[in-house]
């Protein structure tokens, strides 16, 4: 029997739909044997999923995935292995949640111009004390009647250009691996090709990530295709980074993004587990 791993999941930390305890356990129910907690820019549910995984005999590594921005671009890093209560993490989560509840109070004053009200605490409500995100706006908006689904409402709502958009000065891409690095973590570029990068951007980006010590891409993500896994396996081999294998898991609506439904890495690449 395979181990299987899943290195990239939500909670109800951040913008998941389960508890961290539910989704460990729903994660053991799958069959997958090292799950990783990796909420934005917030270690709050790992405690609960340690405790959680020893009752449900999975084991959990503590991650956090990083706002961050490269060449004006947001992107996200997500930290592997890192110890929960180092306090460079900490102040990170800390300044970073300061930084979303300001985007959240921007954010709500937009919607409000175009008519639609309280949205701010509405997406607080949602978020219900966790990481407040754009996936609260949405629900919100959807819950309102301002569109139908989560694809509609982004592209009519939350992104560049649109009504509900506010860009927020994320920390550095360089300062953001150096706080995983000082937590004791591996940094992996979340889902490289969601970044609508060019080719020569996107290999910019690996080469200067792996310059500032980053270790590893995801070379297996939640939704993506086998042209998209052939893509991301040429690049971890030619730059020489570890390859990771998550779900971006969030909640049970999104068919490309199951828990423990995830391609297997393909041959001649360094598993990022490896690396710990
Ligand atoms: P934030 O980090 O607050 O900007 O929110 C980003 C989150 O919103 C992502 O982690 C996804 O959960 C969700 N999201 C972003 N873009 C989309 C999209 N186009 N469709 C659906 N969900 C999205
Ligand atoms: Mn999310
Ligand atoms: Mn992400
Ligand atoms: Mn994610």
């Amino acid at each position: 029997m395979s181990h299987v791993y899943d290195l990239h999941t939500h909670s109800t930390a951040s913008d998941g739909a389960f508890s961290p305890e539910l989704l460990v356990e729903k994660a053991s129910a799958v069959g997958i044997n090292t799950l990783a907690l990796t909420d934005h820019d917030t270690v709050s549910g790992l405690v609960a999923a340690q405790n959680a995984s020893r009752k449900h005999n999975v084991t959990l590594i503590n991650g956090i995935e990083l706002s961050c921005l490269w060449n004006n671009k947001t992107i996200h890093v997500v930290g592997l292995n890192i110890k929960a209560d180092s306090k460079t993490i900490i102040d990170a989560t800390i300044h970073l949640n300061h930084l979303r509840e300001e985007r959240a109070i921007k954010i709500g004053e937009k919607l409000r111009k175009v008519g639609i009200d309280n949205a701010y605490e509405n997406a607080k409500r949602i978020a219900a004390g966790g990481t407040v995100t754009r996936q609260h706006f949405s629900t919100f908006l959807i819950e309102n009647g301002n569109a139908k689904n989560q694809t509609e409402v982004f592209k009519r709502y939350l992104v560049n250009n649109k009504p509900g958009y506010a860009s927020v000065e994320w920390p550095s891409l360089e300062e953001t691996i150096a706080q995983i690095n000082a937590a004791g973590g591996v940094s992996v570029i979340a889902h490289p090709l969601r970044y609508k990068l060019t080719a020569t951007k996107l290999r910019n980006l690996i080469k200067e990530f792996k310059g500032f010590d980053g270790r590893a891409i995801e070379v297996i993500t939640g939704h993506n295709q086998s042209t998209e896994i052939q893509l991301a396996t040429g690049y971890a081999k030619r730059y020489g980074v570890a390859a990771s294998v998550g779900s971006d898991f969030h909640n049970g609506n999104t068919p490309w993004s199951q828990l423990g439904k995830l391609a297997k890495l393909p041959q001649g690449l360094t598993p990022v587990w490896e690396l710990w």
